[in-house]
């Protein structure tokens, strides 16, 4: 008899996970709280401007690709992403510049620009993450680490790459230039980590960004979404939105189905979690002994930071700003530091810019764009800020800092402007004290020590997304999805075979 699947929740990891269930042979139905799919990767639309929520990075197109190509489909049928050159601009308040980009030649001579020396440590940085990035990600990005074997079976290579580093010490040990050492670790801010604390395996996503370049999807990371739901019914896969799951069904150590906020309960052969970990055992598992007991474990954990962000329409184009700006504030190490750990709102800001109008004129009507910018924040937990009074002071502040250095006449032809805070990460997304990335990516809550793609006791209940190994953004969760797509198509085949 067919398996039936539930997925819970329509992040990139339960869209990913549902597809390859549906394509495996399951009936898979994806539940998604929201009115629409995509999770952090959510789209507004104001007033002719279009606005992608959360990523707009595409890195690893080809872990995509093989969503579409294991369905026997074309991506380009679906959506069509384009290379975007710079990857990134970087700018400081002393008024220096730097364009990462991927032609070596171009990009050495910006290195020298900041310091010949450093040219000759960039070729050392670059081969030690291409080392990262082949152990890392090639190899066991994708696999599940259920038990400690399968992590000391790593320990020997993670050893030899000196992973007990944090990605910033190993730069430094490379680049002398501090604005370099900025410009080749601010990564981990990508995937909610700090570059003083993350593992020095993550300068993987340098090697990862240089192997397949940056991407855009025409129409926006909605459209890349939208895809990928396409993709899942056109393999006959059920999608529910607005189907908030209110509790997994359990019988002793197996989970039956799910019932949703409207009472409706349906019956599964398995169940997984593309929700918040803390939301899915605490809330969702909350009548089970192992959710009680998960929770409290998970409340003891260290959760990444969070974000302020706001999306903002602008009567007027601006061909100059790149598509993706980093803007770095006065402090680096300081106001990281104040990011993960402070009790209050940090003075200053770095911030990341989207103008994605220069990419894809579409996003925005003609003449106009469609911008958003973030601005890393601690999490509630460690500072219990009011968002409500706080957060629309942050956006002037923010704003008017834009408009003043980056973003001339900007705040005289506004159209449009919402923004999203810590709390609305904790309101509307389910977020353990509104972080934007789940769990910290240190090395102790990595591999092993972060949640499993399958639950330790209930043997058919199964995670993914960014709480899970090798954790956030859209390669990580991508990535995660076939480990636990891995698992679940063996379990579901030996219950079928049990079976007959
Ligand atoms: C502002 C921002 C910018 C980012 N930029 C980038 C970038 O440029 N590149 C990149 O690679 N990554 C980026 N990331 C990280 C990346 O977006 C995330 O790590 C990734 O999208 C998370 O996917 P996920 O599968 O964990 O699911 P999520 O996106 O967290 O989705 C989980 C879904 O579960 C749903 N849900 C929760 N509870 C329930 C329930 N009870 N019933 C039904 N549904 C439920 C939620 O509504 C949500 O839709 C960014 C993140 C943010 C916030």
């Amino acid at each position: 008899m067919q398996q039936k699947a539930a997925v819970i929740g329509a992040g990139f990891g339960g869209l990913a996970l549902a597809i390859r269930l549906q394509q495996a042979g399951y009936k898979t139905t994806l539940f998604e709280a929201r009115d629409k799919l995509g999770g952090r990767a959510y789209v507004y639309e104001d007033k002719g401007y279009r606005f992608d929520a959360g990523p707009t990075v595409i890195t690893d197109p080809t872990a995509l690709e093989e969503l579409f190509t294991l369905c026997g489909k074309r991506m380009e049928d679906y959506v069509q992403l384009v290379p975007v050159n710079p990857f990134y601009r970087l700018q400081w308040r002393d008024g220096s510049c730097f364009d990462y980009v991927n032609d070596q030649a171009e990009l050495e001579a910006q290195i020298a620009a900041f310091n010949p020396d450093d040219v000759k440590g960039y070729h050392r940085l670059h081969a030690y993450a291409k080392q990262t990035f082949a152990e890392g990600y090639v190899k066991l990005a994708a696999v599940p680490f259920l038990d400690f074997r399968s992590m000391l079976r790593a320990g020997p290579q993670l050893l030899k790459l000196q992973s007990w580093r944090s990605v910033y010490s190993m730069v430094a040990s490379f680049i002398k230039d501090e604005r370099l050492r900025q410009a080749f670790s601010f990564h981990t801010l990508l995937v909610g980590g700090s570059p003083f604390n993350t593992s020095s395996i993550y300068t993987l996503i340098h090697a990862l960004e240089r192997e397949w370049g940056v991407h855009f999807p025409l129409g926006g990371t909605g459209a890349l979404v939208e895809g990928l739901g396409r993709l899942f019914t056109d393999m006959g896969g059920t999608i529910c939105l607005n189907a908030k799951v209110q509790e997994i069904s359990m019988e002793d150590n197996r989970a039956t189905g799910v019932t949703l906020q409207n009472g409706e309960a349906q019956a599964f052969d398995a169940v997984a979690s593309n929700a918040d970990l803390m939301h899915t055992y605490g809330n969702l598992l909350r009548s089970h002994t192992v959710g009680k007991k998960q929770a409290k474990r998970l409340d003891k954990r260290r959760f990444s930071m969070s974000l302020f962000v706001i999306y903002f329409g602008v009567r007027k184009s601006y061909p100059d700003v790149a598509h993706h700006t980093v803007l770095f504030g006065p402090r680096y190490r300081e106001l990281v530091k104040e990011i993960f750990k402070g009790s209050e709102l940090p003075e200053d800001f770095s911030m990341y810019l989207h103008n994605p109008c220069v990419t894809d004129t579409s996003m925005a009507p003609d003449g106009c764009s469609s911008f958003y910018v973030l601005s890393p924040v601690p999490h509630l937990g460690n500072a219990p800020i009011d968002w409500e009074v706080e957060g629309p002071k942050y956006r002037d502040r923010i704003l008017a800092d834009l408009d003043a250095h980056y973003l001339p006449g900007m705040l005289d032809n506004l159209e449009t402007c919402r923004i999203f805070t810590p709390q609305n990460f904790k309101d509307e997304l389910g977020a353990h004290h509104g972080s934007a990335f789940s769990l910290e990516p240190v090395l102790w809550q990595s591999a092993w020590f972060r949640a499993h793609n399958r639950d330790d006791q209930i043997n058919n209940l199964y995670m993914v997304g960014a709480g899970t190994h090798p954790g956030a953004g859209i390669p990580g969760v991508v990535a995660s999805a076939k480990a636990t797509a891995g698992l679940m198509i063996e379990d579901g085949l030996r219950r079928s075979r049990d079976a007959a």
